[in-house]
């Protein structure tokens, strides 16, 4: 990748229709040279093409009662080559981590390296069945039950349950053990308090489980208000959902009172750990006293995500939470193999396991993807990743605190991911600006407008992965950007000038999606 080091070139101004500004002819096509246009493959499919010779349909007979169908269904067909083409086209239209530094805050967007997938591929661990017998699947269920110690341990925790798929999942396992163990004392209660800072995930979570969201306020410097917070604890408050590292970038110091409290309120403690990647062997949450908390492995254990695969949520939990974790999980036997404990053999010892989260265990290729990762880094490797996520996020806050308003830089570093404000741009001109900007720089942009405590937010996460060259390229590229922001540069506004679309209406896109292609001679002949 090219970064244009000069900032922006006028002469290369390209017009809304995609000609050129300065006088370039546009291009019968409307490519720019490697920048493809490329149609919808219902576009260019044809039924009659076809990437494989298939043997004509025999005659179907009437053994479908007349719901036979009647007519062609109108795939697109594509010789093999076309169809090659055409998702090679679209992936050169997309960003990804094996393209270029990935700033998006909170994601923890770093490099998945290529031993895992190795690994993952091995026919042993590729081509199991869900629905084998265990005896043939025992060294599967030695990887799940692992990588499942090493979370623990890593944490602090008293168990851990690994079939969540996601963060967001991750949560609702989590305050389904919850109340699960309220209701097996007879304490329901109706309340989960959600500071300021927090991720959208965590409301939604504790909304979709019944309970009523109530909003803790962050300080001013960007943590969690603990007197507010003290204040608000009662006999209906079932819990808190707090994220730490928080989503400001900050580590909340005060998380060990903050559990002593809830408790003494009779509350359980939810911490979100999609931040794990910054206190990944340095801090246990367990020692903070948490009950349960999510573990993104496509986050801090590198697995594939963002388009690029599944997620994988398991959720560690703390000894009183830990009778009430779903079923199916991996125990091992005292004479070193391995059972999955499931509804047939729960016996009276899991008996109190709220249910299943999913059909099956989980996500086994990111099972065996983390282990791969954990065990290539070994416990010293790990503590030295969070280290150099720090240490990253730090270098990026304090080369652009002088262009970008950083607004918690003076109380002290940072932890993973730097956090900045849009109070330096120009009148009339916002974060989304910038952003944009970014794009014709050739990155992905920042995550913009959260945290929303945060006027105009950017939230830059660069991991570890990145080399200090890769990092001073992406400031001087974002300072470019920024400076143009803060002098009012007009041309900033019309960004991006060179992605494949402009600028879109988001508000539209998110009001009115069009989400079905529609034939255009079929809207036109409704017309
Ligand atoms: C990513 C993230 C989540 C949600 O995780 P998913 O795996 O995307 O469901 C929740 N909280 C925080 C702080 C996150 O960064």
């Amino acid at each position: 990748m090219t970064v244009n080091q000069s900032g922006w070139r006028p002469e290369m101004q390209a017009d809304a229709a995609g000609s050129n500004a300065a006088g370039l002819p546009p291009t019968a096509t409307g490519n720019r040279a490697l920048m493809l246009e490329e149609p919808l493959i219902f576009e260019i499919g044809s039924a009659d093409r076809t990437g494989v010779d298939l043997e004509p349909a025999p005659a179907v007979t009437s053994r479908l009662g007349g719901l036979e169908r009647g007519g062609e269904i109108g795939l697109p067909g594509l010789s093999e080559q076309e169809t090659v083409r055409h998702y090679t086209r679209l992936s050169r239209q997309n960003y990804a981590i094996d393209l270029g530094l990935f700033p998006l805050g909170s994601c923890t967007m770093k490099h998945n390296p290529r031993l895992n997938e190795k690994v993952a591929r091995l026919p042993g661990f590729a081509d199991v069945h869900p629905l084998q017998p265990v005896a043939t699947v025992q060294g599967a269920l030695a990887v799940i039950h692992e990588l499942g110690e090493w979370l623990i341990t890593l944490t602090g925790m008293k168990a851990v349950a690994m079939s969540p798929k996601a963060g967001a999942h991750g949560e609702l396992c989590g305050l389904l053990s919850i109340r699960a163990a309220l209701e097996a004392r007879g304490d329901a209660r109706s309340v989960i308090l959600v500071p300021a800072s927090a991720h959208g995930t965590n409301p939604a979570t504790a909304a979709f489980c019944g309970y009523k969201v109530e909003n803790i306020p962050a300080t001013p410097d960007g943590r969690v208000d603990v007197a507010a917070l003290e204040a608000r604890l009662g006999p209906d408050v079932a819990g808190v959902m707090i994220t730490n590292p928080n989503t400001c970038g900050l580590f909340e110091r005060e998380l060990k009172q903050i559990a002593d409290s809830v408790h003494d309120a009779g509350g359980f403690v939810y911490c979100d750990g999609a931040n794990f990647n910054a206190i990944v062997g340095r801090v246990r949450p367990g020692d903070l006293g948490v009950d349960a908390m999510h573990i993104n492995l496509h986050k801090t254990f590198s697995t594939p995500h963002g388009g690029g695969g599944p997620g994988s949520g398991p959720v560690v939990l703390s000894e009183a939470l830990a009778p009430f974790a779903p079923l199916p999980f991996v125990e091992k036997r005292a004479d070193g193999g391995f059972a999955l404990i499931e509804e047939e053999n729960a016996g009276e010892h899991h008996g109190s396991s709220f249910g299943r989260m999913v059909a099956f265990h989980g996500q086994m290729g990111m099972y065996t993807r983390a282990l791969a990762y954990i065990l290539s880094h070994g416990a010293d490797g790990l503590r030295q990743v969070a280290e150099d996520a720090v240490l990253n996020a730090n270098y990026v806050l304090r080369s652009l605190e002088d262009v970008l308003d950083a607004p918690f830089a003076a109380s002290g570093p940072c932890m993973h991911e730097a956090l900045f404000s849009d109070k330096n741009v120009a009148e009339g001109f916002s974060t989304l600006d910038i952003a944009k900007g970014l794009i014709d720089e050739g990155y992905h942009p920042m995550t913009v407008y959260f945290p929303l405590v945060v006027h105009g937010a950017m939230l830059i996460e660069p991991t570890e992965t990145e080399s200090k060259a890769a990092l001073d390229q992406f400031i001087m590229a974002l300072r470019s950007v920024a400076e143009r922001a803060k002098a009012g540069d007009e041309s900033l506004k019309g960004a991006p000038w060179y992605a494949p679309r402009r600028r879109l209406d988001e508000t539209l896109a998110a009001r009115k999606p069009v989400l079905v292609w529609e034939e255009p001679e079929l809207e036109e002949a409704a017309e």
